[in-house]
């Protein structure tokens, strides 16, 4: 399980992104990406190798959106190279998602999907995420939050995922299950990271998500659910001190 950032806010993400993979680099990895939001649309850049080197292939003026969310991989399914590397889309593009951890089942939906249609162009377990998300929106024409929400139902195994919607440019939807995921709160900005090490510099107000828990986050809300049931969870924001 390696690393992951997200932001939402007004400073340029790709920066907040990049930093906040650096910060992460401890943890050992084999290739980086970022996904981002501009104008509307999902722009996803991603490479083998080093967080430098990623720095070194985003075109800044591509990812100049206050939007983001990024990871290094440590593969468990599929070689480490640029197609396997996270962000990972659905074929209609709609989606963009960032994954630590092992989805068990990911075989038979795949089956399922292939059967569906759906062509998968990565070998991860990951893929099958975004593309069950993005196969269940043009059907039953859900709304993002509970888009990933009854995909989740569906999965076993261990995640931590944090998801862009093209649709719903102004949030992003994170939940765990067996991986670490902390939400940092900021002033009309928010933070998500694995581990709070990714954004501690930015803010030391920190929710820590528990199994189970699905979050949409804007720059200025949050709101906590369990991917089982519609109650709102009130979680205590903890003040970490260093
Ligand atoms: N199982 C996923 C993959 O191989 C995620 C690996 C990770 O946690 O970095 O792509």
């Amino acid at each position: 399980m390696c690393g992951i950032v997200g932001y939402i806010g007004s400073s340029k993400a790709s920066d907040i992104l990049i930093s906040g993979l650096k910060r992460l680099e401890y943890r050992g990895y084999d290739s980086a990406g970022i996904c981002t939001i501009e104008n509307n649309s999902l722009v996803t850049t991603k490479c083998k190798g080093k967080v430098a080197d990623l720095e070194s292939k985003i075109n800044s003026s591509l990812h100049s959106g206050n939007i983001g969310i990024s990871h290094t991989r440590w593969a468990t399914h599929g070689e480490p190279n640029s197609i396997n590397a996270h962000p990972h889309s659905d074929v209609s593009g709609k989606f963009s998602l960032i994954h630590n951890g092992i989805i068990e089942n990911h075989y038979a939906i795949k089956e399922y999907l292939i059967d569906k249609g759906i062509e998968f162009v990565s070998d991860t377990d990951t893929e099958v995420l975004v593309q069950f998300m993005g196969y269940l929106y043009n059907k039953e024409k859900l709304d993002f939050f509970n888009t990933l929400k009854i995909t989740l139902q569906e999965v076993v195994g261990a995640y931590g995922v944090v998801v862009l919607c093209e649709d719903e440019p102004d949030k992003i939807i994170a939940a765990r299950h067996g991986s670490p995921l902390v939400v940092g709160l900021g002033e009309g900005e928010n933070f998500v990271g694995s581990d709070v090490s990714a954004i501690m510099e930015h803010t030391r107000n920190i929710l820590y998500l528990d199994d189970g828990e699905i979050i949409e986050i804007d720059k200025d809300n949050y709101s906590i659910k369990h991917i089982e049931h519609d109650s709102e969870i009130i979680k205590e924001i903890k003040k970490i001190e260093f």
